[in-house]
């Protein structure tokens, strides 16, 4: 029997958007994602499966084709500088924008370098550099609003959807650094070996964002 199509899905919030658009193209577990605490599961094809994984090890999976396809969001991909990951598709889900945020009221240091929290550590130092200005670093897992309201850093670099968790801390978006949303991701390798399967799964995929913005 030839090998399955390995999905990697990102868990949590990417995961709401992602399972009504792979219903749209008749893809469906057998069980509910979000209630398993499984981390393999099988669709409605016998040949396609799912895991679910946390948003930045998508990537990783996909990049030593351990999964052939997955669904990443696009600050994670940028993050996790790929090598054997074609990006396919903007899904056009989970959009949101990749800031750097602050007490809009701060000035910035004049004795010593900014610091920025973050936890998208290269793309944060990538920015910085194209803005010439040499920056600390300073990698976090999550709450990063904590950051600044503790004196650990003078700014941080984040995802913003609505600006709300921003806000609620007291700190403000500022700069726009890239705007975000999730990507239809596969293996360079899979892709050549598996193309039968892989192609019409991309291109329904394809057509059903076509759809939906009509
Ligand atoms: P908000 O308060 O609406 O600006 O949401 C900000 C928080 O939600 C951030 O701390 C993010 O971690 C998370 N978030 C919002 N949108 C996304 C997304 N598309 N993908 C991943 N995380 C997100």
């Amino acid at each position: 029997m030839n090998k399955p199509v390995i999905i990697a899905l990102s868990k949590g919030r990417i995961l709401d958007d992602t399972l009504p658009l792979l219903a749209d193209v008749g893809i469906e577990p057998t069980e509910d994602l979000e209630k398993s605490r499984k981390l393999i599961f099988d669709t409605n094809h016998d040949h396609i499966k799912f895991i679910k994984v946390r948003a930045t090890d998508v990537p990783t999976y996909v990049e030593y084709g351990a999964a052939d396809m997955g669904i990443a969001g696009k600050d994670v991909l940028m993050e996790f500088g790929a090598q054997e990951i074609i990006e396919v598709l903007d899904l056009e889900i989970a959009k949101c924008r990749l800031m750097t945020a602050g007490f809009p009221d701060r000035k910035e240091p004049l004795s010593r370098r900014l610091k920025v929290a973050t936890k998208f550590v290269g793309v944060t130092k990538q920015y910085f550099a194209q803005q010439g200005r040499q920056v600390d670093v300073i990698k976090l897992y999550g709450a990063q609003e904590l950051a600044p309201i503790m004196g650990l850093a003078d700014c941080i670099v984040d995802i913003v959807d609505t600006g709300n968790t921003l806000r609620a801390n007291g700190l403000e978006p500022m700069a726009h650094i890239a705007d975000v949303s999730s990507r239809l991701v596969v293996n360079r390798a899979a892709l050549k070996l598996k193309q039968k399967t892989l192609q019409p799964i991309i291109d329904q995929m394809a057509e059903a964002v076509k759809q939906r913005k009509k």
